[in-house]
């Protein structure tokens, strides 16, 4: 149990400045007829309270922890949602407000999860509950460097945990792979000495916590392709274009399997060795856990589902222009024949069934029956930003490239960080 003095002034100074500095609240939804109260509190410039944080224990009751802190009154069995008795764990936090001339709280908050709090405030007539959505602020942080085995291991070994905590440089990694999803099979066309720019919202909560929030712009080369990505109109990871506003989207993904569920977090090193490659071999291979989740490439209708002898479990999905793909050795099948599957979709799970050493998924995309080299395949082009939001991409992109190649500017005071490049 810790026992602290809560600097009061201090806490509605800073909230005032950043009013001051931004004309806004740093937090949302809040009512306004609070701000003048706080006002108050300033020209008081005294300590009124004190705050104490409480845990709760393992196989403590709620209405324990709030004896142990002298609440009472509140009813208990009405509670719902993250404070539902059965939802309750231990280890988390209360915070107990007492006035400094009373030895009972009047304000008991929790966090219930990243975007929200639970408050009690005590009233003449009782107590009252509420919850508290939580502000995230973003800032804009520019990430440049090497890669050289994996993007995953370039963003863990050039990301400092002050700027990312390890969980969300990993989080970071699939945000940049969703992003280039139609352009780049991650866990092969990477070289060593290949690059990354990327442009990234940092999110940090009014207690301090960080994470990971979305890419905003990202320059990569692979294989001595450069490939740029602006993120215009939208939160979706399909609404990123290409300098020339064409939207990365394509109708087939580069590769068809979840690689944020591949342990190896898509070393090279771990998941580049070719199963069983023959002559005559006329797919892809790719290595992964038995159960790790394979999607459909692009949007199209199953024309196969069930036991095809080498293969082992087949699904195999008839697309536009001729094009088939088949997905081997699943150790599940998703779907079934005839159905309609989207981009994306799961339609099995990597197993080692049919004549497979080791579990894998072996891919294979055909035209006209002639199986290719789905990584070269060409794709074509991307639909182009609408003609009515071309200019507002435009200027959006300038704004995004400024910051992404950090071309001589103002000051950005948001710009927080700015990693060797
Ligand atoms: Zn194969």
């Amino acid at each position: 149990m810790t026992r602290y003095r809560l600097p009061l002034a201090v806490a509605v100074f800073t909230v005032a400045a950043y009013f001051a500095a931004t004309g806004s609240w740093p937090w949302r939804r809040l009512d306004p007829s609070t701000a003048p109260a706080l006002a108050t509190v300033v020209e008081a410039a005294r300590i009124t309270h004190t705050e104490l944080a409480d845990t709760l224990h393992r196989g403590e009751t709620l209405s324990e922890l709030f004896e142990r802190q002298r609440v009472a009154g509140i009813d208990l069995g009405s509670l719902t949602g993250a404070l539902d008795p059965r939802r309750l764990r231990a280890g988390m936090v209360f915070n107990f407000r007492r006035p400094v001339e009373d030895s009972v709280p009047d304000r008991i908050t929790v966090r219930t999860g990243p975007e929200q709090r639970v408050r009690f405030v005590r009233a003449s007539t009782g107590w009252n509950m509420d919850v508290e959505p939580i502000a995230w602020q973003p800032e804009i942080v520019r990430v440049a460097g090497r890669i050289d085995a994996s993007l995953y291991v370039a963003l863990d070994e050039q990301i400092p945990d002050s700027l990312l905590s390890g969980p969300e440089r990993e989080r970071l990694a699939w945000g940049i792979a969703d992003v280039f999803a139609w352009q780049v099979d991650f866990s092969r066309d990477i070289q060593p000495g290949d690059r990354f720019q990327v442009l990234v919202e940092r999110l940090v909560s009014e207690e301090g916590e960080v994470r990971y929030g979305r890419v905003l712009a990202s320059d990569l080369s692979v294989g001595g392709k450069q490939l740029t990505a602006f993120r215009f109109a939208g939160d979706d990871a399909s609404r990123f274009y290409d300098k020339d506003g064409n939207s990365l989207k394509r109708a087939f993904l580069r590769a068809p399997v979840e690689f944020r569920r591949i342990s190896s977090n898509f070393s090279r090193a771990r998941f580049h060795p070719v199963l069983g490659r023959t002559r005559r071999h006329e797919g892809t291979d790719y290595a992964a856990g038995t159960g790790t989740p394979v999607v459909a490439a692009g949007e199209g209708t199953v024309i196969r589902a069930g036991r095809a002898g080498g293969y082992g479990n087949l699904v195999e999905i008839r697309h536009r222009n001729g094009i088939t793909t088949r997905y081997a050795h699943l150790s599940r099948i998703r779907t079934r024949t005839g159905a309609r599957v989207s981009q994306g979709q799961l339609i099995g799970n990597v197993g080692a069934t049919g004549l497979a050493s080791g579990p894998h998924l072996h891919y294979e995309f055909r035209v006209n029956g002639v199986a290719k080299d789905s990584r070269r395949v060409e794709l074509g082009n991307g639909a182009p930003v609408a003609r009515s939001e071309r200019d507002a991409f435009e200027a959006e992109r300038e704004r995004l490239a400024a910051m992404l190649y950090q071309v001589e500017m103002a000051p950005q005071p948001q710009l927080i960080a700015q990693l060797a490049n």
